[in-house]
């Protein structure tokens, strides 16, 4: 009960808000169940700070209950969260639900991955300039490094807090200018699996680019959890018999894989791979000897960079893109990955 207390304290001494304090801006993104803005604050003399409103429908409750605990519990795995509330109307039924956070930076992680300079756009932001290092396989390989660490560190806070994401993808990743890390964002499909909120999964809001085979994060056979947070209890005991976590590990695997090969950077291409990743029943090393032998230079070199330092880089991406849930990694266990520290091939070549 600790956290409904903290919450309802927290409630009582915040900042609110409502809707003619804000001054819309321009539209960052649309989807189907939310519009998002940029805005400022419209009251004279208030802080010049830029904001996102995000106008969501009826699964914006949700998204604020994740939002809020997230900021309680794991602050720096997601964009700052500021307020949300429930804006009544006479024109929507129910009303919609304004979500606000902090303009994190212009750049999600798609943006970035779309440009032909990838992952040399990253570079300077999260790393520094070139580190005196010519541009090359080792080089992208400590660029793409520090961004999947980075991603896994957020997720293993969300993870730890008992939140599976669902919808992790480059346009759910946004640089924090602040901060100079990549933090996620879009907790609109996420499941907080230790209260039970959001517990009987929404599939139809995965985008199926992304998602882990399984599809459904807890097996059908679990009894459907109560909507009322009193699962608390009973929730560990779930989650460590379906490894929901384990949905979000393999997008990660994806977002890696697009990172090392170009060409599954496109809509296409990446559907194109999930379809070859199938017909090999979802094991990659099968994939790899189906496509190397007759692979263009861009494919080869993508496996050449995975294949640095006796070839961890591979054997981290197929412990994250596995059939089985129960097979693949977790955020934590990859984290201490040698891929992690193995700093590019720097110490080795110096040595040689
Ligand atoms: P949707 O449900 O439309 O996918 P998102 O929460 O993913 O909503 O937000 C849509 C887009 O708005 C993001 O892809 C990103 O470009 C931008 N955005 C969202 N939150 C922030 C933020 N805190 N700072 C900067 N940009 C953001
Ligand atoms: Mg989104």
């Amino acid at each position: 009960w600790d956290m409904f207390v903290l919450a309802f304290i927290e409630r009582a001494f915040q900042q609110s808000y409502r809707k003619d304090d804000f001054v819309i801006g321009k539209k960052l993104g649309e989807g189907a169940f939310g519009v998002v803005y940029k805005v400022s604050l419209a009251k004279k003399g208030s802080p010049k700070e830029d904001l996102v409103l995000k106008k969501a429908t009826e699964y914006g409750a949700v998204e604020i209950w994740m939002n809020e605990r997230v900021r309680r519990a794991c602050a720096n795995s997601c964009a700052d969260f500021v307020y949300g509330f429930l804006e009544r109307s006479s024109k929507t039924k129910g009303g919609e639900y304004w979500l606000i956070w902090r303009f994190e930076g212009e750049d999600t992680l798609s943006d970035f991955m779309l440009s032909k300079e990838f992952p040399y756009n990253v570079e300077a932001k999260i790393l520094g300039e070139g580190q005196g290092l010519e541009k090359g396989l080792e080089r992208e390989n400590r660029i793409i490094q520090t961004i999947i660490r980075q991603l896994l560190f957020a997720l293993d806070g969300l993870h730890s807090t008992g939140i599976v994401h669902r919808d992790i993808k480059p346009q759910n990743v946004i640089f924090s200018e602040g901060s100079r890390i990549f933090k996620i964002i879009d907790l609109g499909a996420a499941a907080d699996l230790r209260v039970g909120i959001n517990y009987i999964p929404k599939e139809f809001l995965l985008d199926p680019r992304y998602t882990a085979p399984e599809q459904y994060i807890m097996s059908t056979q679990t009894p459907s959890a109560p909507s009322a947070p009193v699962a608390t209890a009973l929730s560990p005991v779930l989650w460590q018999m379906n490894l929901p976590d384990r949905f979000d590990i393999y997008s990660v695997g994806l977002i890696f894989l697009q990172m090392v090969f170009p060409a599954l950077r496109t809509d296409n291409g990446l559907i194109q791979f999930n379809r070859q990743l199938k017909r090999c029943n979802y094991d990659l090393d099968t994939w790899r000897s189906t496509v190397e032998p007759r692979a263009g230079p861009d494919l080869r070199k993508g496996f050449e960079l995975l294949d640095l330092d006796g070839g961890i880089g591979w054997e981290l991406i197929t412990s994250m893109v596995r059939f089985k849930a129960r097979q693949r990694t977790s955020a934590k266990a990859a984290l201490a990955h040698p891929y992690f520290n193995s700093e590019g091939m720097l110490g080795l070549s110096f040595m040689q």
